[in-house]
């Protein structure tokens, strides 16, 4: 089990949710944050921080967003090297972002 970054999440980056985490697994690229599943230690931190609620434990991830259980997977592993997210930045908050547009 792990927790798992959603849609939500893409092109917001509010980033609140990193900063939380007590094994520090978050990791970013452009669109959004992943948790590495390897390292989620699922204490739930970091849930209640993310304004836009993406972020579910691998367990109840909504139906449309179970790619999404493999997506931080891969994507964390992927951005092992300079993808590390651990301080809180400036919200993306893109086009894209649904809290921007809602
Ligand atoms: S707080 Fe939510 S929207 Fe912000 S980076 Fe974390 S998961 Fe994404
Ligand atoms: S559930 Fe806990 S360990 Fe897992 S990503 Fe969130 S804050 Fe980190």
């Amino acid at each position: 089990m792990a927790h798992v970054v959603t849609q939500p999440c893409y092109d917001c980056k509010y980033t609140d949710c990193c900063v939380v985490c007590p094994v520090e697994c978050f990791y970013q690229d452009d669109k959004m944050l992943y948790i590495d599943p390897n390292d989620c230690i699922d204490c739930e931190a970091c849930v209640p921080e993310c304004p836009v609620e993406a972020i579910y434990a691998e367990a109840n991830v909504p139906a449309q967003w179970q790619s999404f259980i493999q997506l931080n997977a891969e994507r964390s592993a992927a951005l092992k090297g300079d993808g590390h997210i651990t301080e809180k930045q400036e919200p993306k908050e893109g086009p894209e972002c649904k809290k921007v547009s809602a």
